[in-house]
């Protein structure tokens, strides 16, 4: 029997072994935030932001922002129906509406002429999900939203790493927010981390971030608002600025599997893997194979064969409108219909060639049979 093959797992050398075991000898009282400073700062760096917050999740940094945006009740926030429930449950735990409007064929990203079609005077903000690497369309989003008067902010959780234009994924919009959940391309354990360029809207998430306290407030204790506790730990931040110091070659290893899946599944008609259009790069976060409908090859189908070949592959997501708490948007004919033959393929950072092609070996064994 051979070995089996992980989805993802995180890539940890003896610097985050010597920065976390650093932190939890020294990391408590005055300096029990020094790694978190140093995270937040060199993040901010090496995305050209001018601000960064660390937090205990993406979706805790998603929340912040769209809090510190005054998003609330009878507020609708645009994003696409196909998304990992993290981007939605904040918009939903404010009390604001969740629009969800169809992807686009290649990029798998929500479409801006749909975005602008659903822009009411409710509208507050659009989200754009950079799904598995790829790049929304910043260009004809931001200008929507400049010509509405409506936020573009960026979830970029599945993004580090990937580019438009030569500006990184996140550093755009009104905000951004990241993930270093196990399964990310920079890891921290569980965390995430809020960004944005915009003063105002960082000090307002700041006071929100640390219980609703100003720092311009004298007194001890009196928080002014009610805020939220979504911190990251010392330890964790130490994690996260080992794995910042190796960025480079942990966004490179991402990028040289999915350049190996290509040349592997090369010869294949009708398999479309993640885009990477010009003037993009893709950060290759999640190998992720589209099948076209003439092959036959269904979401079912995937699923049974690489269980059977001992690999952990997964569902690419449903649409957030085929789950029970939303309504259905049977009008989002391409989120359903690509959910249903479409395949994420593992990728972990040390992955071998060997297992590169055990995992393209199922997928030609799919065109055969
Ligand atoms: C992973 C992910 C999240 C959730 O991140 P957490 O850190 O687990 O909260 C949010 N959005 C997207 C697009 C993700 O891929």
């Amino acid at each position: 029997m051979t070995d089996r093959i992980a989805y993802t797992k995180p890539s940890i050398t003896e610097l985050e072994v010597a920065y976390a075991t650093e932190a939890a000898r020294t990391g408590w009282g005055a300096r029990c935030y020094d790694y978190i400073f140093r995270f937040e700062r060199a993040f901010a760096s090496h995305l050209g932001t001018a601000h960064a917050i660390a937090t205990s999740s993406c979706t805790g940094a998603m929340h912040l922002g769209l809090a510190g945006l005054g998003i609330g009740p009878g507020d609708e926030v645009i994003l696409a129906d196909t998304n990992w429930i993290a981007s939605v449950a904040p918009v939903l735990h404010l009390g604001a509406t969740p629009v969800l409007v169809d992807i686009l064929e290649d990029s798998w990203c929500l479409d801006p002429a749909q975005v602008e079609a659903a822009i009411t005077p409710r509208t507050k903000a659009i989200l754009a999900v950079h799904l598995y690497g790829s790049m929304c369309d910043m260009d004809r989003l931001l200008d929507i939203g400049a010509r509405h008067g409506v936020a573009v902010i960026e979830d970029a959780a599945e993004a580090l790493g990937s580019e438009w234009r030569g500006r990184p994924a996140g550093s755009m919009g009104a905000f951004g927010t990241f993930s270093f959940h196990g399964t990310k391309t920079v890891t921290t354990g569980e965390g995430g981390m809020f960004v944005t360029s915009d003063r105002a809207l960082f000090e307002r998430v700041s006071i929100l971030a640390n219980h609703g306290r100003d720092p311009a407030e004298p007194r001890q204790f009196f928080p002014t608002v009610t805020g939220y506790k979504f911190k990251m730990g010392n330890v964790a931040a130490a994690i996260g600025c080992a794995q910042l110091e190796r960025i480079d070659e942990l966004v490179a290893g991402k990028r040289r599997i999915l350049a190996r899946y290509r040349d592997l599944l090369s010869g294949l008609e009708g398999v479309t893997l993640n885009a990477e259009p010009e003037g993009t790069v893709n950060g290759a976060w999640m190998p992720t194979a589209v099948f076209a409908p003439e092959t036959g090859i269904t979401r079912e189908r995937l699923m049974v064969a690489f269980e059977q070949a001992g690999i952990d592959a997964r569902v690419f997501f449903w649409p957030l409108s085929e789950l029970p708490m939303f309504e259905a948007r049977p009008e989002n004919t391409r989120a359903r219909d690509i959910a249903g033959r479409a395949i994420n393929l593992p990728s972990y950072h040390d992955m071998d060639e060997a297992a590169q092609v055990r995992v393209a070996a199922v997928v030609k064994g799919l065109f055969k049979g």
